[in-house]
C-alpha cells in the first residue's frame, strides 16, 4: 500500500486526484495539505468526499503526523518548488504536476533526490496522449526541422508558455540544429508578434475560458505541412498519468523530469 498526501485537494486537478487515489486499491490516502483548513478532515470540506482524512497547512507537520510515502503536488509553481523541496528534506517521494521549473531547479531538487536515494517526479503533463505528441514531434523534428508550437490553455494559468511547450521544444532541440526561422530580415511591427523565441523555434500561447490543455505542433516542408495535436478536455485525462507516477516514484531513487522518461 502506496500511503499518499494530495497538496491542493480542492483544486480543479487535486479534486480528481483525491478520487482517483480513493479508488486505487493499491493506495491510501493519508493526509491532505490545504491552507485554507487546517486542523479538520476531508469530509469536513465542502464539496470533498465524506472521508476522515486529517487537513494540515503545513507540510512539514503533515509530513511527520502521517508519515505518507508520496506527495502529489497540484497547486502553483512557487509553491510547488517549496513543497519538492520540503517532501525530500523530510524522506517524502515527491510526484510534482505544477509546472515553471528552470533548468537550476530542477538541478537542485536532483541533487536532493540522489542525496537522499529518494525517487522525485516532475510531470509537466501527466496526459499520456500528450507524451505521445511530444514523441512524435522529436521523430518529425529529424525530418521537418522548420517547426511552430500553438499551446493553448484556460485563462487561470499562471505560468506561460507552458511546461508541455518548453519540453516539446527542448526535445526538438536535442535532434534538430538550432536555426532561425521565417525570413532573415523579419521584423516583429507588434511586440511579441512571433511568440517566444526557443532555439529559432516559436511558441504561441493563447489563453481562453472554456479551454483546458492543448497543444498543436506544425511542422512546414517543401509543399507540405504536418500537424500533431493533443487535447486533454477535462482534468480526469491526466489521472492515468499521475497514478502511473506515483507508482513509478516508489522505483526510482533519483529524479525524474517528465513522463516521457517512464513511458518507454
Ligand atoms: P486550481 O484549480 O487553481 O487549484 C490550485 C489549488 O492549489 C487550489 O486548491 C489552491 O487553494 C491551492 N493553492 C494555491 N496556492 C497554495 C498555497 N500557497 N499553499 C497551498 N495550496 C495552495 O488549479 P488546477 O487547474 O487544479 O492546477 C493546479 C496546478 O497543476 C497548476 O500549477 C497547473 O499548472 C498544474 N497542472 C498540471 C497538469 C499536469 O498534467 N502536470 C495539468 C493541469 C494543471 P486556495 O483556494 O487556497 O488558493
Amino acid at each position: 500500500m502506496t500511503r499518499i498526501v494530495i497538496a491542493g485537494p480542492r483544486g480543479n486537478m487535486g479534486k480528481e486526484a483525491v478520487l482517483m487515489v480513493l479508488e486505487t486499491d493499491h493506495f491510501e490516502l493519508a493526509g491532505v495539505i490545504d491552507r485554507k483548513h487546517d486542523g479538520m478532515t476531508l469530509g469536513q470540506i465542502e464539496g470533498m468526499p465524506n472521508e476522515s482524512i486529517p487537513v494540515f497547512d503545513d507540510p512539514v507537520r503533515c509530513f511527520e503526523a502521517v508519515k505518507p510515502d508520496v506527495l502529489v503536488d497540484l497547486t502553483n509553481p512557487e509553491t510547488g518548488k517549496v513543497h519538492m523541496k520540503l517532501a525530500l528534506e523530510n524522506d517524502v517521494r515527491p510526484v510534482i504536476g505544477t509546472t515553471g521549473f528552470t533548468e537550476e531547479d530542477v538541478e537542485e531538487m536532483s541533487g536532493l533526490a540522489e542525496s537522499k536515494n529518494l525517487g522525485a517526479i516532475i510531470a509537466p503533463n501527466f496526459a499520456i496522449g500528450a507524451i505521445l505528441m511530444m514523441k512524435f514531434s522529436q521523430m518529425a523534428a529529424r525530418y521537418m526541422p522548420d517547426v511552430e508550437i500553438v499551446e493553448q490553455h484556460h485563462d487561470r494559468k499562471l505560468d506561460a508558455p507552458s511546461g508541455t511547450a518548453v519540453k516539446t521544444a527542448q526535445l526538438i532541440s536535442e535532434v534538430r540544429e538550432a536555426k532561425k526561422q521565417g525570413h532573415p530580415d523579419e521584423e516583429e511591427t507588434i511586440q511579441g508578434a512571433r511568440g517566444a523565441d526557443v532555439d529559432g523555434m516559436h511558441i504561441h500561447s493563447l489563453r481562453l475560458p472554456g479551454l483546458v490543455a492543448h497543444q498543436e505542433v506544425i511542422f512546414g516542408g517543401e509543399g507540405q505541412t504536418l500537424k500533431i495535436r493533443h487535447d486533454s478536455m477535462n482534468r480526469r485525462s491526466f489521472m492515468p498519468g499521475v497514478r502511473l507516477a506515483c507508482e513509478e516514484v516508489m522505483k526510482i531513487g533519483v529524479l525524474v523530469y517528465g513522463l516521457e522518461h517512464i513511458i518507454e
